[in-house]
């Protein structure tokens, strides 16, 4: 195989090199590299420079007399390595040192002027590079993100490999499972009428391998959901899908932290320390989310105490919860206008803040309603220095901590590609997510999440306060991915199923299948999924996953270059026993 680092073994009948890697050991010699041309440049009528581009690297090519090529042509060019006169090296590029000198060029197809530079410092509309994908990929920058992506995906496989995982393919064509997601339907030509669905994930069917006694499984699975799309979210998206027998949480979360380790290394030589782990109720008590960003603090602190007997209005409530701004005070009255209009569209009825004075005094339209032990307090419990502002919500727990915390990431958070790389294992989540509106618990991870075993007697007399058996690797602020201890056992799953109203009759229409297969007798098992997208996000610097995927949809769902997705001819539909709607007006 070939050294995309070294072009070791990329040698062809065509080249005799690659253009990025031709330096100062190589002069002498003759050599034929191929590309595209990225820049040509005459000089008068005897001289005529092109830069030619390849995978690797750029290389300046001289040409005696003048050469009929234009940006973006594919040529070969055969010429001798030789040092670059002195004064015109170009230390921002490898081959800066050398170029090929007396060079015939031969031209292997001509291309029309692209629709934007290939060039890492032209900045182009989305739409057009993704209408252009095969030209956009040609930037330096986009061949890095593929290349890196290969990396990580070479490395989590190996470690799973070598951890004795069972890489398995699942079905494409499946059925509906209740993850949570809109599922992407295809209609069956065969039974009209009635349709598969592209997985979630393979979550039903990794659990069946567990049952069929697979042991270890993995897979670098596709996963499909149809959601409205946004940075960190595509239809499609790529997950280290793992699952294991005779297991439970940590024997995952180390399977999960050494295939994570090793692919962090591989792709930035570091060393990564052991990932810290943190509840569920910690991370939203401290952070105010389940994905605390740990590269920077700003913890949030409680003032529940403080103003337990309060007399003012509007911190009258079971939590209060304050953020420090370090050096905020001198924050203009727009933003922090903006600010509460933020935390009220987060579903805070509003935000006071609180500017520290010298000695601890305070400027605050609400300051004159405050008794001297609930000022004194405020500071205190915030630590606050002179300079500082702080930000105070009152409300329901959950409400206080999770404003306050999209605040803290909206005020302090760091870019995606800056400081280092902080992951947290949170564990022990809810086992429910609220209510719907129906005043039916809503499964946090999925249903088939085994429920904490000293809260399993909570399952139908108090199911909000039921913690499960669920865990989530956290990464600079995002979910990298998450797992669970599954439930095994038919009677837990049929309460499970209950809980979340699904009837015993529709449990067994829908999933019987899994239900029955834990009759044929299912070992304990657990696993977990990485997000492979984000986390080759993360380690490039992208903030948007499109960046490190070769042909991703835009925003809207659609795909510019080939017009998907597209009305089908009349005649397939009826095949397919469909008949489409005329598109809403
Ligand atoms: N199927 C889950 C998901 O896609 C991951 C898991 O529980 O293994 O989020």
């Amino acid at each position: 195989m070939s050294d995309p680092a070294t072009g070791v073994g990329q040698a062809t009948t065509m080249r005799t090199h690659l253009c990025g890697r031709l330096d100062a050991s190589h002069v002498g010699s003759r050599v034929r590299v191929c590309g595209w041309v990225a820049k040509r440049r005459e000089h008068g009528e005897h001289l005529a420079f092109v830069d030619l581009r390849d995978h690797t690297g750029i290389v300046q090519c001289v040409v005696p007399g003048t050469v009929d090529v234009r940006s973006e042509y594919v040529v070969a060019v055969s010429g001798t390595v030789r040092h670059r006169p002195v004064g015109t090296t170009n230390p921002d590029l490898a081959t800066g040192e050398v170029e090929l000198g007396d060079c015939e060029v031969e031209v292997l197809s001509v291309a029309e002027p692209p629709p934007f530079a290939v060039d890492d410092r032209v900045d182009a509309d989305e739409a057009v590079r993704l209408r252009y994908r095969y030209v956009d990929l040609r930037r330096p920058r986009m061949q890095r993100n593929l290349r890196l992506r290969a990396t990580v995906l070479g490395a989590l496989r190996a470690s799973m490999d070598a951890q004795g995982f069972c890489e398995v393919e699942t079905p494409l064509l499946w059925a509906p499972t209740p993850e949570g997601a809109r599922e992407f339907a295809v209609p069956s030509r065969l039974h009209h009428g009635s349709f598969y669905v592209l997985p979630q994930s393979p979550q039903l069917a990794k659990q069946l391998l567990m049952v069929a006694g697979m042991d270890r499984y993995y897979q670098v699975a596709r996963c499909l959901r149809d959601e409205d799309l946004r940075a960190d979210r595509q239809f499609e998206f790529t997950q280290l899908d793992l699952e294991a027998s005779f297991v439970g949480q940590d024997d995952v979360l180390a399977a999960v932290s050494a295939a994570v380790t090793r692919a962090v290394e591989a792709v930035t030589g570091e060393p990564v320390p052991p990932v810290e782990r943190m509840t569920w109720a910690e991370a939203l008590d401290r952070f105010g989310t389940d994905k605390p960003d740990l590269r920077f603090g700003m913890e949030l602190r409680d003032l529940s105490e403080v103003f337990a007997g309060t007399e003012v209005k509007a911190f009258a409530a079971p939590t209060v919860k304050a953020l420090v701004v370090e050096g905020g005070a001198s924050t203009s009255r727009s933003r922090l206008d903006a600010w509460t209009d933020r935390a009220k569209a987060l579903g805070a009825k509003g935000l006071a803040w609180f500017r520290v004075g010298e000695g601890g005094t305070l400027d605050s339209p609400l300051d004159r309603f405050l008794s001297d032990g609930e000022r004194s307090g405020l500071v205190s419990a915030t630590d606050a220095a002179a300079g500082d502002l702080v930000l105070v919500v009152a409300d329901e727990h959950r409400t206080a901590c999770t404003v306050l915390g999209a605040l803290r990431v909206e005020i302090g958070g760091r870019p995606v590609g800056e400081g280092a790389f902080r992951y947290v294992w949170v564990v022990d989540f809810p086992l429910f997510d609220g209510m719907d509106d129906e005043g039916r618990p809503q499964a946090a991870h999925h249903p088939f999440t085994m429920p904490h075993p000293d809260d399993l007697d909570l399952l139908e007399s108090d199911p909000l306060a039921v913690r499960s058996q669920a865990y989530d690797l956290v990464l600079n602020g995002w979910e990298l991915g998450s797992g669970s201890v599954r439930i095994h056992r038919a009677d837990i799953q049929g309460r499970v199923f209950r809980a979340l109203g699904i009837s015993d009759e529709e449990a067994e229409a829908r999933f019987g299948f899994l239900t029955g297969a834990f009759r044929a007798g299912a070992p304990p098992h657990a696993g977990f999924a990485v997000g492979v997208d984000r986390l080759v996000a993360i380690l490039a610097g992208e903030e948007n996953i499109r960046e490190v995927i070769a042909f991703p949809k835009t925003q809207s769902g659609a795909d510019p270059m080939t017009g998907a997705p597209r009305p089908l001819a009349p005649g397939t539909l009826t095949t397919l026993g469909l008949r489409a709607l005329p598109p809403p007006s």
